[in-house]
């Protein structure tokens, strides 16, 4: 495990400095030293924002797609997607900031579960980039291509 601090949540100058018995979370960037973090969770314990995260070193392997945990999936995503349909016809800017949020939360679920591939602009920019440069034997230079083609990109 090792420590890996959110900045947007921190507050900065406060409990996890003292605590961390390396150091590693005093950095001039904020960001947590992955080198000298031993994983002993006492910064997250002590962190007053829930800023910081105890992660592992090796992620577990996705779990395999069975079909209920993929109708749940779907069911939750259509779900979301109704809901945004529905606050998307109500006026104001809640009712659209609830639409958003609905239409975040199905692309997360989606995403997440492995069914959705980034599409801005930034992926198309990637996937030429690789495409031009020469590869080694083995790089799916087709399949770069095939998502080049069909990806439907949006920013
Ligand atoms: S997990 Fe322990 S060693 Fe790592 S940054 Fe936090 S307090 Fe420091
Ligand atoms: S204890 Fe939490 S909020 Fe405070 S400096 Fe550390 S990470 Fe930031």
């Amino acid at each position: 495990m090792y420590a890996v601090r959110t900045i947007r949540l921190c507050t900065k100058d406060c409990l996890c400095l003292y605590v961390c018995p390396t150091g590693a979370t005093d950095t001039e960037n904020s960001v947590i030293d992955r080198i000298r973090c031993t994983g002993c969770g006492l910064c997250a314990k002590s962190c007053p924002s829930g800023a910081i995260s105890m992660v592992p070193d090796v992620m577990p392997p996705q779990q395999p797609k069975v079909a209920p945990v993929v109708a749940a999936m779907r069911s939750l995503a259509r779900s979301k997607s109704e809901q945004e349909t529905a606050a998307a016809a109500l006026p104001g800017v809640l009712a659209a900031a609830l639409a958003r949020s609905n239409r975040v939360m199905a692309e997360d679920l989606l995403r997440e579960a492995g069914f959705m591939l980034p599409q801005s602009g930034n992926v198309r920019a990637e996937l030429t980039a690789m495409l031009a440069q020469p590869h080694s034997e083995g790089f799916p230079r087709e399949a770069a291509q095939k998502l080049l083609d069909t990806l439907p990109f949006n920013e």
